[in-house]
């Protein structure tokens, strides 16, 4: 008797467990965000993003979480190797991929590369040391200089620089390869005269070298900067607002890039569709997650930056708002 009960109750979970999944026949999409650095922008952009997707569908099908990673390069290597299906990533980086050029050479056009909306303006910055005596482009060779990691956007724009300005590794007493958690400690311990941030502001990494630290941001124009905003159509003049950082009270001319979200056409359609309107219907909210996305407006963030073709589903979500004709 026993024995038959227990078969019989063995049975019925078996046929519970078998007709459970069918009952809730809904697919989960896990979404995983490729950030950067835990102290840049890009990783609280991407947890703002993740929070306004997870709270914002009834369903609750799709689950966003963030990761940190290497930077824009590294993010567009791991979105091709579908590693992950989100990212935020430099226009610049973003135009490089599309078209199989630079770091994306050897790899070719990644031609699945779709974008869905763009987010705030990344000048390149270049925080020294006060006593390192670092006011101007021409005082930088001869310096010790963090360039930042491979695999970071920081690095590719310097480099673009570099050769712009005709420097060489060389050209530096040192040339360092820090990931962005890294670079504020190594300036304020005296290891660099001075690091490079392709970011927002105000950003993490900065507050706190200007924080532990007297830092001056040196302004990034020159005649070889013109020049290069003359043959690269994807930078543009950025100018770094003042009073963010401790000693940093003027604005600081400077060039650069938007951050830009991206995906994969293998996304499909309604998840794309649901992640720009989890941001977009909920643009308020979103704005205050952080203060690098105070000035964020809607239209911009439907065109700057954004070379890959949109994603079907953020572009339907944009006509049916009348943010594209
Ligand atoms: N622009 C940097 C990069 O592409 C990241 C900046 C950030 O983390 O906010 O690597």
């Amino acid at each position: 008797m026993l024995f038959t009960a227990t078969r019989r109750q063995l049975l019925l979970l078996a046929i519970a467990a078998l007709a459970f999944p069918m009952a809730n026949a809904t697919t989960i999409n896990q979404l995983i965000i490729g950030t950067g650095s835990v102290t840049g922008v890009y990783y609280p952009a991407g947890g703002a993003i993740c929070r306004l997707i997870n709270k914002n569908q009834p369903q609750r099908t799709i689950r966003c979480s963030v990761q940190a990673t290497e930077g824009s390069i590294a993010n567009l290597q791991a979105l091709q190797a579908q590693n992950i299906n989100l990212a935020v990533v430099q226009s610049d980086a973003q135009l490089a991929a599309l078209k199989g050029i630079e770091e994306f050479a050897s790899t070719g056009p990644n031609s699945a590369l779709r974008s869905l909306f763009s987010l705030y303006a990344e000048p390149l910055t270049i925080v020294a040391r006060q006593d390192a005596g670092i006011n101007s482009l021409s005082d930088l060779p001869g310096k010790r200089i963090d360039i930042g990691n491979p695999g970071s956007g920081d690095r590719s724009t310097m480099e673009l620089l570099m050769r712009a300005e005709g420097w060489k590794a060389d050209t530096f007493a040192q040339l360092g390869g820090l990931k962005g958690a890294e670079r504020a400690q190594a300036l304020c311990d005296n290891q660099f005269d001075a690091f490079i941030y392709v970011v927002g502001h105000p950003s993490g990494t900065i507050k706190e070298a200007s924080g532990n630290c007297d830092i001056n941001l040196v302004p990034v124009m020159d005649d070889a900067v013109k020049q290069l905003l003359k043959q690269h159509p994807e930078y543009t003049t950025a100018m770094i607002p003042g009073r963010l950082y401790r000693g940093v009270d003027d604005d600081i001319p400077s060039f650069g890039v938007v951050a830009t979200v991206v995906t994969t056409e293998s996304l499909p359609e309604p998840v794309a569709y649901a992640i720009v309107k989890a941001v977009f219907d909920n643009f308020e909210q979103f704005k205050r997650l952080h203060p690098a996305f105070s000035s964020l407006d809607k239209k911009r963030m439907t065109e700057q930056g954004l070379t890959a073709p949109l994603h079907p589903g953020a572009l339907r979500y944009f006509k049916e708002n009348g943010l594209i004709k």
